[in-house]
């Protein structure tokens, strides 16, 4: 299908991760509708080749000098190739670039995004660290800049479409829905003794690797409301979560009238991805219809004591200030100890816990507040995980 518009310029960074390559895969779907001028990844130099090769973009960037070489060695398109953190910023602000989808796992998105937002592209965001981050900083570049942020994640890109046509006044409450991932019926007591590769083996999703063990914490959702808050402007007393395994209710919204407008479809992250990408237009995205056959939906509370990390995120979120990074960083951290078999799967919750324990939030004026937070929490999460191991 062609977009009616003009050919849209993108920008995709995380090309290789999981959002990137459904992201691709939707241009596939939308001949005529996009043209990639660039493409930023982390390491993975193979596949980047193989993505530069078919889509023809002018820049790419990956993570280090050395990936760059061993790109540049097998490139058989000319291309020009940069790296780092600075060439991840160019590839976000080409000229010809209209959206930028932003999809780097981590705090690591955080820096492009916002060069993309300065130089006035329109963003599809699927880093949500970006605004747990710096939310209120991004937020206000964006309207300075007159920039669109539309949402990638499935749970914000539902309360965007329920959003549609209706006043804020008029919004009780944000109710976003969660699988409950890997655990959902797991005994909490079994809970310090899961291993990696079953915390990995998401029911619903394919997805990165950090971001499927934050959904079996349901960290996750934790960070998900703190994107909510920021995104739409609504505070954490006016959103919920509710467990819903069967991933078809994607959130929805409540108005003063006891109404809910909720946004359904099966779990592929191809349907919000095109729906940022033709935002206002529909597009292809190839996802296979909703059948109502034998659809039986489920909803129930999050247990507490099954998922602690949601209340933590809760925490941090009405702290505010540089609460949030903080948590982002110490959550990074110890989910990679955990992968790396360092520490146990409820040791995540403890780290990030004394992390938040110990630091007094400061206001984030600027990009530097923040990043000067994210290393600090970074080293206490370290010296907290060493505690743990002595
Ligand atoms: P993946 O781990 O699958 O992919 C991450 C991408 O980022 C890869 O292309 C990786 O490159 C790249 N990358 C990592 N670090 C850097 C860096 N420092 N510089 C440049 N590129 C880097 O993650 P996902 O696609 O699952 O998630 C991406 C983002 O989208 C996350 O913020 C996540 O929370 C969010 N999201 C993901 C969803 C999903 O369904 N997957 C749903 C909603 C949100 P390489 O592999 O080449 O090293
Ligand atoms: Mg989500």
């Amino acid at each position: 299908m062609r977009l009616s518009g003009a050919i849209k310029g993108l920008a995709v960074l995380g090309s290789t991760g999981s959002i990137g390559e459904n992201t691709l895969e939707v241009v596939r779907r939308n001949p005529g509708g996009f043209r990639v001028i660039s493409l930023c990844a982390g390491n993975n130099t193979e596949l980047l080749r193989r993505q530069a090769e078919e889509f023809s973009p002018r820049f790419v960037s990956v993570q280090s000098a050395e990936a760059a070489g061993a790109l540049r060695k097998g490139m058989t398109v000319p291309v020009e190739v940069g790296f780092g953190a600075e060439g991840a910023a160019r590839a976000a602000t080409c000229e010809g670039v209209d959206m930028v989808v932003s999809a780097i796992s981590g705090a690591s998105g955080l820096l492009p995004t916002m060069a993309a937002v300065r130089a006035g592209k329109d963003i599809a965001l699927a880093n949500k660290e970006t605004m747990v981050l710096a939310g209120p900083l991004v937020m206000a570049e964006a309207v300075k800049k007159g920039v669109r942020i539309l949402p990638v994640d499935s749970e914000h890109s539902a309360i965007f479409q329920s959003l549609a046509g209706h006043r804020r006044q008029d919004v009780k409450r944000l109710i976003l829905t969660a699988s409950g991932g890997p655990f959902l019926n797991t005994r909490v007591e079994d809970l310090a003794s899961v291993t990696p590769s079953e915390a990995l083996n998401h029911p619903k999703w394919k997805m990165g690797r950090k971001i499927s063990i934050d959904s079996a914490t349901l960290m996750n959702k934790g960070l998900e409301v703190i994107e909510a808050s920021f995104l739409f402007g609504v505070p954490a007393e006016k959103i919920s979560v509710v467990i819903h395994p069967q991933s078809v209710v994607h959130s929805m919204v409540e108005y003063t009238d006891g109404s809910i407008v909720a946004q359904m479809s099966r779990p592929d992250m191809k349907g919000p991805i095109a729906y940022a990408l033709g935002y206002p237009e529909r597009l292809d995205a190839g996802a296979e219809a909703l059948g109502f056959e034998r659809l039986n939906l489920e909803f129930s509370e999050p247990d507490g004591a099954r998922f602690p990390c949601l209340s933590l995120a809760y925490a941090a979120l009405r702290a505010g200030g540089t609460m949030p990074a903080v948590l982002n960083a110490a959550d990074e951290v110890a989910v990679e100890m955990f992968l790396e078999g360092r520490i146990r799967f409820t040791s995540i919750f403890s780290v990030i816990s004394e992390v938040l324990e110990r630091h007094n939030p400061g206001g984030i004026a600027s990009i530097e507040d923040v990043l000067e937070a994210d290393r600090w929490a970074r080293e206490a999460a370290r010296s907290s995980v060493s505690g743990l191991s002595a």
